[in-house]
């Protein structure tokens, strides 16, 4: 699981780490902002401390980069099955073309390139339509031809005719949602009727360590009969994986314990076999593996870019602990049974023994496929719910991606949509630090808490395409729970409650304002983690009503939630967050469709407007991602490596472009 979502609402109050400077200081540290284009802006992080890792360390963290960068063109194809061949195009073109760089037509060019380099493909990464070239295709066919780059027919339709692949993936109960989704797990002529009737037919009745089935294969109609075609080595992707073996097998010569490097050989085993009860034993040795100062996630991750959430999306991350910051949320781990003990859940859905929570607030040191260029800022890892329970599982947040965030932000969006002067100057001083706090308990306790009733399927099953948000909801609602409690504050964790007040503010203005800037007018709410952040802030809201918990306020025709009651508040999210927990624990489908349907779906078109109207003047990028720094390595006469240096100056044309040369396997 991951915070994807979460990284906006963070921006919103990021600035407050530099607030305190003056505006040429502030200017200063913006410098971290790389290139800002459509919806996006694209940001520079550090990795602190690199210099001071032994040589041995340093390869290895170089070893697995290389790694996760050779699986980069996985994830386009994975995204729309013309995704690789567009980009190549594109870099050809942008690369070989000598002619007037100076027209419109020609910046719409680089800004569609841009825009698919950030998207690792042709649609947009969140949102999930289609980006339109904004440049005419008689223009687009003069370029190639100029530079001998070549589309095929198909691809070219796909690319301008609006009708073909409109979405990457369709989260429609009224439609076929595998046909409708323009991604590329499933096969020409595979329904959605068959995926999931082949998928059932593969579940085991009773088995309770299930594979996470269909996770690494693309399904597809062979003569008439469904098969999978593994992602491994020899196998579909192959060329590709076998670079990322080639770099996995330098990083087992220089792993920092045993553990790390049984479990860098059992993801090159499940890399070369494809075998997903491999990919389980690797996960286990991984979760396990939390000695070294180098970690990694590596593989077919998140499900999020499916519709019926089975086919892991090609994801890499290389982390350095950040030891500091991971000794304080280190504290929570040790007292994660207190927090399921006296959660607001049935005492019949608490867990007994919580399980080998760790959390740690690590360094990234490079990105590829899912998380790159956009970023999660927090991971929880793996996703095999029997795992996590018998086995536990790592969180991490991203420390210096966050900090980066907090550089390049703004605090304008803040002064526009808080209530009054003290929840601006409480946003100022608390909501970074309440956002971080948030995202910590979210993580360590929130996805670890609570326990499914015996019999009764995991979340995929009995709560189909509603449990992710659900999922996200739940975890929200036990930070949200524990961000008021003065147990924080007695663990020294937080200074005070104020900085549970600043987050229950931020959240709710989040929620039911401020995130609909992300969203085109007349569209539905579809990404799991608003819908989450939708459901909890519309239902404490109308909950709340006749005791008048949060107040709305209409002031010069301008909306605003203004929380009257914080402890009636924090009653209420735990009463939301017993009944998210008796749904997952029961497999309460019908509940939880309801609870998303009502709450987390639509949207009111007069906020969603004034919102848009109010946001516009702010002119604020609402996504962020990243260029990752680039390893350069030194060497001796002997052809032996000496070091290993950074270098963090490339555009992020260059660094696409970089990219797109040295780790193109995949045609
Ligand atoms: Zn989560």
């Amino acid at each position: 699981m991951n915070l994807k979502g979460m990284s906006v609402s963070l921006l919103m109050f990021s600035s407050l780490l530099v607030m305190n400077v003056t505006n040429a200081q502030v200017k200063e540290e913006k410098i971290n902002i790389v290139d800002r284009f459509a919806d996006v802006q694209v940001l520079r992080y550090d990795i602190e401390g690199f210099d001071k890792l032994s040589l041995s360390q340093k390869k290895l963290v170089y070893y697995l980069a290389q790694a996760g960068l050779s699986g980069r063109d996985i994830i386009y194809d994975q995204n729309n099955a013309f995704n690789l061949e567009i980009r190549s195009c594109l870099e050809g073109i942008i690369t070989n073309y000598k002619g007037d760089k100076t027209s419109d037509n020609w910046n719409d060019v680089v800004l569609y390139a841009k825009r698919v380099w950030f998207s690792n493909g042709i649609h947009h990464h969140y949102g999930m339509d289609k980006i339109e070239p904004t440049f005419p295709k008689e223009y687009f066919q003069i370029l190639m031809k100029e530079t001998e780059s070549s589309l095929s027919r198909e691809a070219l339709s796909v690319m301008f005719d609006n009708s073909l692949d409109a979405k990457r993936k369709v989260k429609d109960a009224a439609r076929d949602m595998v046909v409708a989704s323009a991604n590329n797990f499933y096969g020409e002529g595979v329904t959605q009727e068959m995926a999931e009737k082949f998928y059932a037919s593969k579940t085991i009745k009773g088995d309770e360590h299930p594979v996470e089935i269909g996770l690494n294969s693309t399904l597809v109609l062979k003569d008439g009969k469904l098969v999978e075609e593994k992602w491994m080595s020899g196998g579909k992707y192959g060329i590709a994986i076998d670079q990322i073996i080639y770099w996995l097998k330098q990083a087992t010569t220089v792993a920092e314990n045993e553990t790390q490097k049984a479990s860098l050989l059992k993801l090159i085993e499940f890399y070369t076999t494809g075998d997903l009860k491999v990919w389980d034993e690797y996960a286990i040795l991984w979760a396990s593996s939390t000695k070294g100062d180098i970690d990694w996630i590596n593989g077919f991750i998140e499900t999020y870019g499916d519709a019926l959430g089975r086919k892991g999306s090609y994801e890499s991350i290389v982390q350095i602990t950040d030891f500091e910051a991971s000794k304080q949320m280190s504290v929570l781990a040790e007292n994660v049974q207190w927090f399921e003990d006296h959660s607001a859940i049935l005492p019949e859905h608490k867990k007994k023994n919580v399980k080998g929570v760790s959390y740690k607030v690590v360094q990234v040191a490079s990105e590829s496929g899912d998380a790159s260029p956009a970023t999660p800022i927090g991971v929880n890892l793996p996703n095999n719910n029997w795992i996590r329970e018998e086995h536990g599982s790592k969180s991490v947040s991203l420390g210096n991606l966050i900090g980066a965030y907090g550089k390049a932000g703004g605090d304008e969006i803040v002064v526009e949509f808080a209530n009054d002067e003290k929840e601006i100057e409480l946003a100022k001083k608390y909501a970074g630090k309440a956002s971080k706090m948030h995202t910590a308990l979210h993580e360590v306790i929130g996805h670890a808490s609570g326990q499914i009733n015996k019999g009764v399927g995991q979340p995929a099953e009995t709560l189909k395409n509603y449990a992710s948000t659900l999922e996200e909801a739940r975890a929200d609602l036990v930070g949200l729970y524990y961000i008021m409690d003065p147990k924080l504050i007695e663990l020294g964790l937080i200074p005070s409650k104020e900085v549970g007040v600043a987050e229950y503010d931020g959240y709710i203005r989040n929620g039911l304002l401020t995130q609909l800037q992300r969203l085109d007018l007349g569209k539905q709410v579809e990404e799991e983690h608003m819908q989450n952040r939708q459901i909890v802030a519309a239902w404490v809201f109308e909950k709340g009503m006749k005791d008048n918990v949060i107040e709305k306020i209409v002031r010069d025709g301008k909306t605003f939630y203004d929380i009257k009651d914080y402890d009636k508040l924090r009653i209420l999210f735990g009463d939301l967050l017993r009944e998210i927990q008796r749904i997952t624990s029961e497999g309460d489908y019908q509940a939880g469709k309801n609870l998303v349907e009502n709450y987390g779906v639509k949207v009111n078109q007069d906020i969603h407007k004034e919102v848009l109207k109010r946001v516009e003047p702010l002119n604020l990028a609402p996504y962020n991602g990243f260029v990752n720094p680039i390893f350069k390595v030194v060497k001796n006469e002997k052809n032996e490596i000496e070091d290993i240096v950074i270098e963090n100056n490339q555009t992020f044309e260059e660094q696409m472009l970089y990219y797109g040369k040295m780790y193109h396997f995949l045609k």
